[in-house]
């Protein structure tokens, strides 16, 4: 398999290539040359498997021989070491729960995978890799997590000061070891142009290996859509319909690349919240990003996400024939904060954020399709977000024994401005490039 940056389908390189640059050299995302289909039989067993054996299957397809399929196996047995819970909630409404992880959140999906594969590919060079990393809350904690400790990998991790939760901010910065975090007094999207340049002007510069951790990393992506094999192969039967919540839009591309492999799902739906760039594209046929608003769903609080294109390459690049298949619906956090509250008293089931815009999207679905049967992507434990959910609900959210440890610690963070030209030198300073 070769990786191709969507920007110029002649620039060709190995997936050991497109998992350490990240982004392409003319700015492009890589993306598979082709996605891989998987066979009928394989989809017949799909039921009984578990998510390390789908990971398994579907993986090697987009590694080839570049990782030995024993070490492959390893990989994706540790990196899926918890629960994926598939629950209903009412009728015709069932739940993938993606936070059984170490941090809570989806993200340790990618983060785990990648992290994997990284450290197997830099064994193999003997430079120092540098995971450069710019997160709206959720990917550096998942990040730090997964790197942590790793020989030979530091993890530097820019987020905005002041619009991550305490505990997201106590998962990067607490950690110490190969862990660094640095504060931007700015939005994420500063942390984002500041990490793009960072790549392209170093990227090249023979000390250090910079690797992009984002969402952008491919080696993020792919295992965001193995969990879709596993919740349509136990999702029982009725056409599907995956509401999933976005902000850079990794997760909705791994369903729909998940489709693309001959999953059966009837229809996507990309619901968000006010930063409602790709609803409104569906809608106008016309993109325009914008600086990001704040929001509740703080992780999906991106004004030009990241993985659009690739979405809209997945389609040959055609808004009608995305249209077609993703419907797109955005919330307010007063629509927020009542589905959430409606949800519990309803089922007494404890939505977070990120999960009751989902919801909400799948429940619009559902007014204009009557009968209709679907699944909505949680992305977050609730108890991440208690401040926001506690006052709602209006009862304590428990905290899951992963996240208790954060709340101790010692944060450590280095404060900087939203400018290039500082995280330039710090990175100047630290490895004397
Ligand atoms: C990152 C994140 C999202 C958005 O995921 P994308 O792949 O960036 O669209 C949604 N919910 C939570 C909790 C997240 O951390």
């Amino acid at each position: 398999m070769r990786y191709c940056s969507i920007r110029d389908r002649s620039v060709k390189v190995t997936f050991r290539e497109a998992v350490s640059r990240g982004i392409s050299s003319d700015m492009g995302l890589f993306m598979p040359e082709r996605i891989p289909v998987m066979e009928p039989e394989f989809f017949r067993r799909l039921p009984g498997m578990t998510l390390p054996e789908i990971a398994f299957e579907v993986g090697l397809k987009y590694v080839g021989d570049e990782i030995p399929s024993g070490i492959l196996m390893t990989i994706c047995e540790e990196a899926f070491n918890f629960p994926v819970e598939l629950r209903k909630i009412s009728a015709g409404k069932q739940v993938l729960e993606l936070f059984h992880g170490p941090t809570a959140a989806f993200k340790d999906f990618g983060a785990r995978f990648m992290s994997r594969c990284i450290k197997y590919f830099s064994g193999i060079d003997d430079r120092r890799t540098v995971i450069l990393v710019a997160t709206s809350g959720d990917t550096g904690g998942a990040i730090a997590s997964s790197f942590l400790g790793l020989e030979g990998i530091d993890v530097i991790i820019l987020y905005p000061s002041g619009k991550v939760s305490k505990l997201q901010e106590n998962q990067m910065t607490t950690l110490g070891q190969n862990i660094t975090a640095l504060e931007v007094e700015g939005t994420f999207d500063d942390c984002q142009t500041m990490t793009k340049s960072a790549f392209k002007k170093l990227e090249t510069h023979g000390k250090i290996k910079l690797t992009s951790a984002n969402s952008i990393n491919i080696a993020r992506l792919i295992p965001q859509s193995f969990y879709y094999f596993y919740a349509i192969g136990r999702a029982g039967s009725g056409q599907k319909v995956i509401s999933v919540p976005g902000g850079n839009f990794g997760n909705l591309t791994g369903a729909i690349m998940a489709w693309k492999s001959g999953l059966h799902i009837e229809h996507f739906i990309a619901s968000t919240n006010i930063n409602k760039v790709v609803p409104e594209y569906l809608r106008t046929g016309v993109y325009s990003p914008h600086t990001s608003v704040q929001t509740i769903a703080s992780a999906m609080d991106v004004g030009n996400p990241g993985n659009f294109e690739r979405m809209l390459d997945i389609f040959d690049k055609d808004r009608d024939t995305m249209a077609s298949k993703v419907s797109g619906f955005w919330f307010d956090d007063d629509q927020i904060r009542q589905h959430i509250r409606e949800e519990y008293e309803r089922s007494g089931y404890i939505l977070d954020p990120h999960g009751a815009v989902a919801s909400l999207g799948l429940e619009s679905y559902f007014k204009d399709h009557p009968g209709s049967t679907g699944i909505f992507v949680a992305t977050a434990h609730p108890a991440k977000f208690r401040e926001t959910v506690e006052p709602v609900i209006g009862t304590t959210v428990a905290l899951p024994n992963t996240l208790k440890g954060f709340l101790q610690g010692k944060k450590e963070s280095i404060v900087m401005a939203p400018d290039y030209g500082c995280l330039e030198g710090f990175l100047k300073d630290k490895y004397s490039l």
